[in-house]
């Protein structure tokens, strides 16, 4: 409410520095992005979960669209191969914020560079927040295939933060008994845990 409020006032600024314009200015974007590979499978992040970056993160997850729209401008960059799927957050965490930000950046990915998001996961199950790091990496099972939706052959995953990889790998295994190559990981910020026994 209040970032929505603030971009009626003030007109875009940066999350980074308050200049007026994108919410992500061309000093506050981080410069370069991380490769690695989550169980063999590329994975890209537009930097680390931190600073300006991790700043735009939180308004997008409180509603703020402007966040959304440059993430989505960043990742024209990025490679994308097969439809792009969004890892949702559960239903009930969604309705507690009144949107899921996975697959609304998705879709904004998707329509800037006509490719097709299939929002083929639903994610049941306490959400992650507040549980301790040992939880998120036990945690398994928690995705399931939404009735009814045709599998691609080949995906590309998008999710905003990934710290353990504990979710995404949660996907995987699910998506490869389905016959669905997972081909890429496309993530907005990696947190730094990530390093550690990597
Ligand atoms: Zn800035």
């Amino acid at each position: 409410m209040l970032d929505a409020l603030r971009s009626w006032v003030f007109p875009s600024a940066c999350e980074g520095c308050d200049r007026p314009g994108p919410a992500l200015c061309a000093a506050c974007a981080p410069a370069v992005a991380i490769h690695f590979a989550i169980d063999g499978i590329p994975a890209t992040a537009l930097g680390a979960y931190e600073g300006p970056l991790r700043d735009a993160i939180l308004a997008m997850k409180r509603g703020a669209r402007d966040p959304l729209a440059a993430f989505a401008q960043l990742l024209d960059a990025v490679t994308i191969d097969g439809a792009l799927v969004p890892l949702p957050t559960t239903a009930a965490r969604a309705a507690e914020r009144g949107f899921d930000q996975s697959i609304a950046l998705a879709r904004a990915v998707a329509a800037r560079r006509s490719l097709s998001c299939l929002e083929l996961l639903d994610k049941h199950g306490l959400p992650q927040a507040g549980r301790g790091r040992e939880g998120r990496l036990a945690a398994s099972g928690r995705f399931r295939l939404k009735p009814g939706v045709a599998l691609p052959p080949a995906v590309t995953l998008l999710d905003d933060v990934c710290t353990t990889g504990a979710t995404i790998r949660d996907a995987v295994a699910l998506l490869r008994t389905l016959h669905v190559s997972v081909e890429r990981i496309t993530l907005v910020a990696r947190s730094e845990t990530q390093l550690q026994g990597r």
